[in-house]
């Protein structure tokens, strides 16, 4: 499955509950700091910033893909 078909089913199966698709950019989404905005480099699952923020990368991309919506 390539791209192009997972995004039409995945909007297929949300038109089908309701659910609105909306497609953003997803560039630095796990690198900025939710808490600050800065943006670092993360080597591993674990994100840290300067400003004392930690958190899971995948937490820090699914907050900042929040805050777009
Ligand atoms: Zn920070």
């Amino acid at each position: 499955m390539d791209l192009f078909e997972l995004a039409s089913f995945i909007e297929y199966k949300a038109r089908e509950l309701g659910i609105k698709v909306i497609y953003i950019k997803p560039e630095y989404t796990s690198q900025s700091c939710p808490s600050c905005g800065e943006r670092n480099k993360v080597k591993d699952r674990n994100y840290q910033c300067g400003c004392g923020y930690h958190a899971h990368r995948d937490r820090v991309g699914a907050l900042n893909i929040a805050k777009t919506i």
